[in-house]
């Protein structure tokens, strides 16, 4: 990815519909920063429009870029283990990303993730805004800094508000807390599991938030 590239980023432009169908299906052509010249294809979220929770992470990975769907690879296994054990069926939930295309860089054969910039996050702010639009959840939960940054601005500090019921311009009750990846490059066994049991007690807040809305 050259400088140039890097550059280029207008906000995406969804259509103006009342079908997520629809929008999802604008959002595979959109081509409204460089992102899209080096991902598979657009990973757009998934889940019932009905669901009275919305997931937000980071962006797709490499499992996502290749299967479509987000949080397939290991960090939405950990998720979906989480999600079931704070009483919350995945299945109910619509589960999408701050950033709809896989930004990498190589390493050797394989593809490193690499972090959205300001940029390249606020040009595809309209897609998650979109999707806050149609699916209207009674609550969103915000995993790691780059989602709930791009729902609270850029001085929100995740470590410091995770596991509070919070409100923002975006949606009305929102929970942040971390992105499961985070939890997959935990040193040791043992703040592997005490990560596992803060996210999993950050899922409870929000499904127990959900509930009251
Ligand atoms: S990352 Fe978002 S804004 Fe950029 S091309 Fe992909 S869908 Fe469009």
């Amino acid at each position: 990815m050259g400088k140039a590239d890097e550059e280029f980023a207008r906000p995406a432009t969804p259509p103006d519909t009342t079908s997520l169908k629809v929008t999802r299906e604008a959002a595979r052509k959109c081509t409204a920063c460089h992102l899209y010249k080096h991902a598979t294809q657009t990973v757009f979220g998934e889940g019932p429009k009905t669901a009275a929770m919305m997931l937000v992470g980071e962006q797709p990975g490499d499992y996502e870029d290749v299967a479509g769907k987000p949080f397939v690879g290991p960090a939405g296994k950990i998720m979906d283990r989480a999600l079931e054990e704070a009483g919350i069926d995945r299945k109910e939930v619509y589960v999408t990303n701050a950033v709809k295309h896989f930004k990498w860089e190589p390493r050797g054969k394989r593809r490193i993730h690499k972090k959205p910039n300001a940029r390249e996050i606020a040009a595809c702010r309209p897609w998650l805004e979109a999707e806050l639009r149609l699916v209207r959840p009674k609550l969103v939960v915000a995993m790691g800094a780059t989602a709930a940054q791009t729902i609270f601005g850029p001085s929100f500090r995740v470590t410091k508000e995770r596991g509070k019921v919070l409100s923002s311009k975006l949606a009305a009750r929102v929970v942040a807390t971390v992105h499961p990846s985070s939890l997959l490059r935990q040193p040791d066994e043992e703040s592997r599991e005490r990560e596992y049991k803060n996210f999993v007690a950050d899922l409870r807040v929000a499904a127990k938030a959900a509930e009251k809305a």
